[in-house]
């Protein structure tokens, strides 16, 4: 029965028993009966309405509504010193990043090969060329429906490639709070906060959520945008972290992580790259927070999958490399 159905129902013993009160009693008796049985059987009916037709909207083991045939996917593409994350929900597509310009051939091969011509979403975390370099590649096989960006200028030849390559797509620049759908999943832009003259610290942070999971990927924002976004209120905690700035320790702060508690964290960074990332600061802090840790440098291509309850990694360069194969196509 539908809870329209059950509040009808329960609204017509009401009137039914009001109406028998009113015809059948006497008068000495109907205050009596109106204290005695239906208050008490009023505050009954509305405990029972707030607790089993109200509240079904949320189900009762927590996990919110997503249907068994809803799929959920980020890949997060190993492009060295850089970053790029591609996340696929319900046949939504949503890149984030695109790794250097260099990278743009493996980023092209790599949507061409899951056949991802359209993709609902590009965001370019912020100008430097490790994220928005291989947007040229990506744009190149595929259209971007909406394209998310911190700025719309930026005086370098890998922005102007990505701005050439979207062609008629303008550049959105979102606000904290700003919600958007992909497939059952959704995100909400978390930063910048504040305007800064350090392109990481302009870095759009998000958090993307499916079911009872969350990934909040941190772009490079540095100490002071995660002030900021901490600051902000907004909901932090998440399942995965994809960590900020290639595990450098200008990001990451105690507090920080403390807030996105993250089960697991996944570092997009190159192998021996001369900046000494990731920090080992961060990653014992990762360690404390209970946080696993996941490496592009070590693991290669790093997929996470998620039911909406629980989140499951597969890695290019182990011993499971075969089911990565198949996820992948
Ligand atoms: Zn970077």
């Amino acid at each position: 029965m539908a809870s329209t159905d059950v509040i009808r129902l329960i609204c017509a013993v009401i009137f039914i028993l009001l109406a028998a009160i009113a015809v059948c009693t006497k008068r000495r008796y109907r205050k009596k009966l109106l204290k005695k049985i239906v208050m008490p059987a009023l505050v009954s009916i509305f405990v029972f309405i707030s607790t089993f037709v109200v509240l079904p909207s949320v189900p009762s083991d927590g996990v919110a509504d997503i249907p068994d045939s809803s799929n959920f996917q980020v890949h997060f593409i190993d492009v060295g010193q850089a970053d790029c994350a591609l996340v696929i929900c319900d046949g939504q597509t949503m890149l984030i990043d695109g790794g250097n310009a260099e990278d743009s051939d493996l980023v092209y091969a790599y949507l061409v090969k899951l056949s991802i011509d359209k993709l609902n979403y590009v965001v370019c975390t912020h100008a430097h060329e490790d994220h928005v370099g291989g947007l040229a590649g990506a744009l190149n096989y595929a259209t971007a429906e909406t394209a998310i960006c911190p700025v719309e200028d930026y005086d370098s030849r890998a922005f102007e490639s990505f701005i050439k390559y979207l062609g008629n797509t303008d550049i959105t620049i979102p606000e904290p709070g700003d919600v958007y759908t992909l497939g059952n999943a959704n995100f909400e832009i978390l930063g910048p906060v504040e305007p800064s003259d350090n392109a990481n610290n302009t870095s759009i942070v998000l958090r993307l959520t499916y079911g009872d999971t969350s990934f909040l990927f941190a772009g490079d924002a540095e100490v002071s945008e995660e002030e900021d976004i901490i600051m902000s209120g907004r909901e932090l905690e998440s399942t995965v972290l994809k960590v900020g700035h290639h595990g450098s320790d200008t990001s990451s702060s105690w507090e920080f992580l403390s807030a996105v508690s993250p089960e697991y964290a996944v570092i997009s960074v190159g192998t021996g790259n001369s900046y000494g990332h990731p920090s080992q600061s961060v990653l014992d802090s990762l360690t404390v927070i209970g946080a696993t840790i996941y490496r592009t440098d070590i693991s290669g291509t790093i997929i996470c999958e998620s039911d909406g309850e629980n989140v499951f990694f597969s890695v290019e360069h182990n011993s499971i490399n075969a089911t990565l194969s198949d996820i992948a196509g």
